[in-house]
């Protein structure tokens, strides 16, 4: 389209972007350097194809994100002084999901593969299976139900709808000279000059090493947006699916940690680049994975022809 406007691909760093570069390059290079400029009217099919393959979602990866979509509702309207009552959100998840499933079997998602909702089985022509779909929604109804009698939801009711700093909005911060992108589930303060970072997880497995991780790189953003001292955060691991909550002390040791770890990620993703300066990417720098058990879910398993 004449006149459109030609966006620059600039370096930054995410938490999620180092799992994709930890899971396979190929399948990085395709996710930030390969499908880039697809979403333009005049792209070239097979960028297009790279494109709509890079924003397809697993059923796990939709379960979460419907969850997340509507604990946003939840919390943004206790922060607004009018909470959502708990059948209004499961009737909110039940209508997000019908549409995401329309949109996904139609294959209307391929005209806004950013915006509308494409399901890896669909795209490689695989029914999702009634069953699949009814332990999705229980699995999305029971993880709704539990935001409500969370500690971190209760603590926010009885300190009311100011004690809500921030959710779910995507910021930044700068490590090394790039930009980190975060984006905290729910900040909230707990007591004077005390703040708690929330972090929802819809997944069955326990606290990890990552979700650590992640909320000392959200205590690196909180201390310094919000001048708190490390002391005076608490990361919330909110397990919705298991109804377990884990509290983390993000002390500056912590963060410390945090700090280094993202400066090494860096370091690793710019060292595989052909030009640094300008973030250009070369394929053959980034080879496939040769653990072909992750291809078997993997939404390139196309452009890779491995299935
Ligand atoms: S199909 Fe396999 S090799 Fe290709 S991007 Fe995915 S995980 Fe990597």
């Amino acid at each position: 389209m004449p006149g459109q406007r030609e966006l620059q691909n600039q370096f930054s760093w995410s938490k999620s972007r180092d799992g994709i570069f930890s899971a396979c390059l190929r399948g990085y290079y395709y996710h930030y350097y390969g499908s880039w400029n697809g979403w333009r009217h005049d792209a070239a099919p097979d960028l297009r194809e790279l494109y709509i393959m890079k924003n397809l979602q697993t059923v796990p990866m939709w379960r979460g994100t419907v969850v997340h979509q509507v604990v946003q509702e939840i919390v943004g309207g206790l922060r607004e002084g009018r909470p959502l009552p708990v059948e209004q959100a499961l009737t909110l998840a039940r209508d997000r999901m019908q549409r995401d499933l329309e949109d996904s079997r139609t294959g209307r998602y391929r005209r806004r593969p950013n915006r509308l909702c494409g399901l890896v089985d669909h795209y490689y022509d695989k029914a999702v299976t009634g069953d699949t779909l009814q332990e999705t929604i229980v699995a999305v109804e029971g993880c709704l139900r539990r935001v409500y009698s969370a500690g971190s939801y209760q603590t926010m009711l009885q300190r009311g709808p100011g004690s809500i700093v921030e959710v779910e909005k995507l910021q930044s911060m700068t490590m090394s000279g790039h930009k980190v992108w975060v984006s905290p589930d729910v900040i909230a303060s707990t007591a004077a000059d005390r703040l708690m970072i929330v972090d929802w997880k819809t997944g069955a497995s326990a606290s990890s090493e990552g979700t650590r991780l992640q909320l000392a790189i959200y205590g690196i953003y909180a201390a310094q947006t919000y001048g708190v001292d490390p002391n005076q955060l608490i990361g919330v691991e909110e397990n919705l699916r298991l109804g377990e909550a884990h509290v983390h002390a993000l002390k500056e040791y912590v963060l410390e940690e945090a700090r280094q770890y993202m400066k090494a990620s860096i370091l690793r993703m710019q060292s595989l680049l052909h030009d640094p300066e300008r973030n250009v990417a070369l394929m053959d720098y980034f080879p496939k994975t040769d653990k072909l058990a992750r291809c078997m879910g993997c939404n390139f398993r196309r452009a890779c022809e491995r299935g």
